[in-house]
Order: structure tokens, then sequence, then C-alpha cells
């Protein structure tokens, strides 16, 4: 997505090798327009797809998936990443590490969420080492849900959690690859 693409030469920070701040339009402030414009994106992506439900990982997948269910004119499910006393009865779980916080934490989502007659994409927004979408690959496969494929907003390429999926037959549909940055330049991988 080519605005996405000038919209991170613009407002990205590279803050070191590996991590890239979006803060003032995707992961603290939200650009709302913009984000209906990726919406619009991945709705697009997957126009021919019949797709019945958007699933993410809270808390900045959140807005993109949004804007995708809005588009799409489905509904958006995002996985907990702590237990609370209104998530109860039976869940879908599984285990992510994560690299920014150096820890592993259980994602959940109530089973009532996610059924055998869904086709799920799922959406985040950055996409590194590829755990966040692992652990949501895996709910949607224990929820017996048909998996369309995968949109993250952001995919770092020098990461190769994309490519690795890629590999392993998944549709991987990133709107922006980043192949090489550091604080003196970004590259996109053409597609
Ligand atoms: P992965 O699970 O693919 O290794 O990492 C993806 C998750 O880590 C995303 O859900 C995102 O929240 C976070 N993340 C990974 N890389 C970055 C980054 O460069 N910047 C920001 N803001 N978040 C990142």
């Amino acid at each position: 997505m080519k605005a996405l693409e000038e919209k991170i030469l613009k407002d990205g920070v590279v803050l070191n090798e590996d991590i890239l701040k979006v803060g003032s339009f995707l992961n603290q402030q939200l650009d709302t327009e913009f984000i209906m414009e990726m919406g619009k994106e991945i709705s697009r992506i997957y126009s021919n797809d019949n797709v019945t439900k958007i699933l993410t990982i809270e808390t900045s997948g959140i807005p993109i998936a949004f804007s995708a269910g809005v588009e799409i004119g489905c509904p958006v499910v995002f996985a907990k990443k702590s237990k609370s006393t209104n998530v109860s009865g039976n869940l879908y779980t599984s285990s992510v590490y994560s690299f920014t916080h150096n820890e592993t934490y259980q994602i959940m989502v109530p089973c009532e969420f996610l059924s055998k007659d869904d086709r799920v994409v799922i959406v985040d927004d950055f996409l590194a080492n590829g755990k966040a979408l692992n652990g949501l690959i895996d709910i949607v496969n224990k929820s017996g849900a048909k998996l369309i494929g995968c949109t993250c907003a952001i995919e770092k390429g020098f990461q190769k959690g994309g490519d690795t999926l890629r590999e392993q037959g998944y549709r991987i549909e990133s709107l922006a690859v980043i192949d090489e940055m550091d604080s003196t330049h970004i590259t996109f991988r053409c597609n």
C-alpha cells in the first residue's frame, strides 16, 4: 500500500535495528481516516473470499481490524492477553512470546466467538518473528474455522516471520513490507 509506505517514511521512527515506532498514527495516537483507508485495502484484498470474521489481538491490532470489519461487513474478535472477570466459559488459548516485551503470555478467545463455519482473516499491526500470528493461527485451527489469510499493516521482512509462514503455505498479505531499516533509511519490498 503506497500510502502506508509514504506514511512510514514521513512519520515512522526507527528506534533501533529491530523496532519501528509508529505511535503518531497507529500505536498511540490513531489517524482515524488513514486507518479506515487500511480497512478498505484489506477489504479489497479479500473481496472474493466471503470472510465472516476478522480475528486480531489486543491492543494495537484492534483499530485496523475494526476498520477492516467495517469495510468487509463482518464482526471483529480480539484475543485478550490476560484473563479478566468478563472473560468466562470455554476458551481457545495459545501461548505467544513477545520479543518487544520479552515475555510469554497466554492469549484467549471465548469459544462462542469462533466456529467451524467461520472464514477468518487475521489482522495485526506488525509482523516481526510471527509469534503473534502463530498464536492466532493456532486458535483458528482449534476452533475448526477456515483461515483465509493474514494481513499485518507493517511486516518487517528482515525478521523472517512472514516469509516462514508463506513457506508453510499460509496466505500472508502485508500492507507494507520493510526489507531494511536503520536511522537513515527504510527500504520497502517491491511487490
Ligand atoms: P511477532 O509476534 O511477529 O514477533 O511480533 C508482532 C507483535 O509485536 C505485534 O503484535 C506488535 O505489537 C509487536 N511488534 C513487533 N515489532 C514491532 C515494531 O517494530 N514496532 C511496534 N510498535 N510493535 C512491534
